[in-house]
């Protein structure tokens, strides 16, 4: 049955921890603030958190040892920590890296027996609680801040994939200044994952005409900075940055409803063999999704939304972006035969996909 659910509180806008820090308040008593190594100290949005915390009188521990990607060891290492500290809810500050991160840690914290086997207890889904979490979301792509979605390294695997949970955060923060400090490669890769959330969630089994909305406003907001994005960096401006934010979060909002599809199955194991970055990996995938979709009608409202006249000026912008793909014949046919296994994307496709198509998507 379709339904429309966007649970998040989303509050947004310059300066929008300061201004609302009594969000956290409502949230628990001690929190665990789940942040990367560096970039969050960097663009302001640790001491931003910190200094709400401490005005509010909440105590905290931080747990900054969240890789890109992260993996099911590292979210157990952080949720025993939690246990010991006694937080009680969870505050991810970055990318989509901690930001995922904090909602496994949520689940492990207050599940604690789950701990020891973790990487079982993530992917079997039973009825269980969870600490509340917030997200401060400093790049512009996942939109971790308005999922549900949790995706985590499965080196026993040597792949990623989604928890078995779905955990929205209860509250986003989303500022888009931090995202000043990035480098325009950072911008690149991130920009690329929200344009993939809402061609993957328009293009979408799922996809209705409530749902679409979201993509809808956001492919018009990306599409009308598309050369900023792809210029120098020094002429990137304050009201680009504020529209690659609003589209990342309507992009997040699009795959709350519908989940994404082929270039996402088909991006992670060209993340964890290649370590190229999310965005990037699902971006090599793009022209061959529009080129080889079932229903070219719906590829050419998209392509409008964007701005572009047709697939080889979205292909051709798209690749010169990214540059060129480097994913060697044998990890390439391992991952289609993966994706062609792969039921969850699968079934968000609405029409048959054979090895022969797929073989054309690079
Ligand atoms: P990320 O892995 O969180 O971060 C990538 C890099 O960017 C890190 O080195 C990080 O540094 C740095 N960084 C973050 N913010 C920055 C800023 N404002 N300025 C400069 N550097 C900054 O990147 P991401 O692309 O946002 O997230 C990717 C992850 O999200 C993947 O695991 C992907 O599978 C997942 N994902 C989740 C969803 C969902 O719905 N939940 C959707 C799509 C993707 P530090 O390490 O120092 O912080
Ligand atoms: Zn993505």
């Amino acid at each position: 049955m379709p339904i429309m659910y966007m649970p998040v509180k989303v509050l947004w806008g310059k300066g929008a921890v300061a201004k609302n820090r009594e969000v956290f308040v409502a949230l628990g008593s001690k929190a665990m603030i789940v942040t990367g190594k560096h970039s969050s100290r960097v663009n302001g949005s640790l001491q931003d958190v910190t200094d709400a915390l401490d005005a509010n009188g909440q105590t905290y521990v931080i747990f900054d040892e969240i890789e890109e990607n992260p993996s099911v060891e590292t979210v157990s290492r952080a949720a025993a920590l939690a246990v010991e500290e006694k937080a009680d809810f969870f505050i991810g500050i970055g990318g989509g890296s901690p930001m995922d991160a904090s909602k496994a840690i949520a689940l492990l914290a207050r599940n604690p027996e789950m701990i020891a086997d973790a990487e079982k207890h993530l992917y079997q889904k039973q009825e269980v609680p969870v600490y509340p979490v917030a997200a401060v979301p400093t790049t512009s792509g996942t939109g971790s801040e308005v999922t549900p979605y949790a995706i985590m390294t499965l080196h026993s695997r040597h792949t990623k994939q989604s928890i078995a949970y779905r955990i929205f955060p209860q509250v986003a923060l989303v500022d888009y200044s931090y995202l000043k400090t990035s480098s325009r490669n950072g911008m690149i890769n991130t920009c690329v994952d929200a344009l993939a959330h809402m061609l993957e969630s328009y293009l979408n089994t799922n996809a209705d005409e409530y749902n679409r909305m979201y993509a809808e406003k956001g492919l018009r907001l990306w599409g009308s900075k598309k050369e900023q994005l792809a210029g120098a960096q020094e002429e990137y401006t304050e009201e680009m940055y504020q529209t690659f934010m609003h589209a990342s979060v309507l992009a997040g909002m699009a795959i709350a409803h519908t989940g994404t599809s082929l270039p996402h199955g088909l991006s992670y194991p060209v993340t964890y063999e290649l370590g190229v970055a999310h965005g990037r990996a699902v971006g090599y995938f793009l022209p061959g999704f529009l080129k080889y979709y079932g229903n070219q009608e719906e590829v050419q409202e998209v392509l409008q939304l964007l701005g572009f006249e047709n697939q080889e000026a979205f292909a051709g912008y798209l690749n010169s972006l990214l540059g060129e793909k480097q994913i060697p014949e044998e990890l390439w046919e391992r991952d289609r035969r993966g994706l062609l296994s792969n039921q969850a994307k699968l079934k968000n496709y609405p029409f048959e996909m054979t090895e022969e198509t797929l073989s054309k998507y690079i």
